[in-house]
């Protein structure tokens, strides 16, 4: 049976050690760090996201806003409240919640985001530091995958990972992440035209996955010893459970579990870890405030 990489566990650490860092910033009589977040509309899986990052804020001592906004605000309005978030000196980053509204351009907003306080790193300029192996924000799903595997301990120099998915916000980031020289890994990406996908993935001794289709990746894709890494979430229809529901990621956990040497679970793996290297983004943006 594999190792089982706790992310519960670890995002915890991560955020004792921001709410320490706060701590310090009060006794010394400053403003504790300050995070926005833009939503417009009302999907469900939007606001209950939020929500959980208003209640983690707290929990680290981070003042936390919400500006809630109609699904038919109108681009000029929803460009406006960036507007304002820009220019506020007491708020340190904010992110824009997905989905926007249709009639809203995601490329015209994130354009206009200051990158200063571009916590997602989805702006133009905080993607291309990244790219450039600069010191930035880091977006917060991939660094999770990071802080997941190097507060593990498991070698990454060298090694070949493999990363199956190429979206802007999970793949591609990851990818450059993984080719830094802290980490040095032996990269490849593949997507929906790789061809033999199973060979490939066969060939990581790190494998991540990020398709957004539930429990694609069985043993077989996997390498004897490999860790892997699951980005997905899914939440599948269970009548037989008494929740009605079950949550599974995009790897069979119970199969790959018996072959590889360490993996994720989901619920419980990467997801928890995005909320805690948003924070961790937020802390950096407010001690660069105070150290400008
Ligand atoms: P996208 O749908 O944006 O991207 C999916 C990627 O997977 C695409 O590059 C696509 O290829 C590729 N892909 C899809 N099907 C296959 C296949 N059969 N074989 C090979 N490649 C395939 O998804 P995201 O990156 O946004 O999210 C991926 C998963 O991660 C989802 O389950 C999502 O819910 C989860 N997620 C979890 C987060 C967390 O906090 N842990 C945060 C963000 C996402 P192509 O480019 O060719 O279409």
């Amino acid at each position: 049976m594999a190792t089982i990489i706790d992310g519960k566990l670890i995002s915890e650490n991560i955020k004792t050690e921001i709410a320490i860092s706060v701590k310090g910033l009060l006794d010394k009589g400053l403003r504790a760090p300050h995070l926005a977040a833009v939503i417009a509309g009302d999907d469900g899986a939007a606001l209950s996201y939020v929500s959980s990052i208003e209640k983690q804020c707290k929990g680290v001592g981070f003042i936390s806003s919400v500006y809630h906004l109609s699904a038919n605000t109108t681009e000029e309005e929803f460009l406006s409240t960036i507007d304002f978030l820009n220019r506020d000196e007491e708020i340190d980053g904010y992110i824009i919640q997905m989905p926007l509204p249709k009639h809203i351009s995601v490329d015209k907003v994130t354009a206009h985001v200051a990158p200063e306080k571009d916590m997602d790193c989805f702006h133009p300029m905080n993607m291309g530091n990244l790219l450039l192996g600069k010191d930035c924000y880091l977006p917060a799903t991939p660094h999770g995958v990071i802080e997941l595997i190097q507060r593990s301990n498991i070698e990454t120099k060298g090694k070949n990972c493999v990363i199956v998915g190429r979206s802007n916000i999970v793949g591609k980031p990851l990818a450059m992440l993984m080719l830094q020289k802290s980490i040095n890994a032996t990269v490849t990406v593949c997507h929906s035209h790789t061809q033999n996908l199973k060979k490939v993935c066969q060939r990581a001794d790190i494998l991540i996955v990020a398709i957004g289709q539930p429990e694609m990746i069985t043993a077989d894709y996997v390498k004897e010893g490999a860790t892997v890494i699951d980005v997905g979430i899914h939440r599948l229809e269970a009548p037989e459970l008494p929740k009605g529901y079950r949550l599974c990621g995009d790897v069979l956990f119970d199969e790959v579990s018996k072959k590889c040497g360490a993996i994720t679970p989901t619920p419980g793996g990467t997801g928890s870890m995005t909320t805690a290297c948003l924070l961790q983004n937020t802390l950096k943006a407010r001690l660069l405030k105070i150290n400008e």
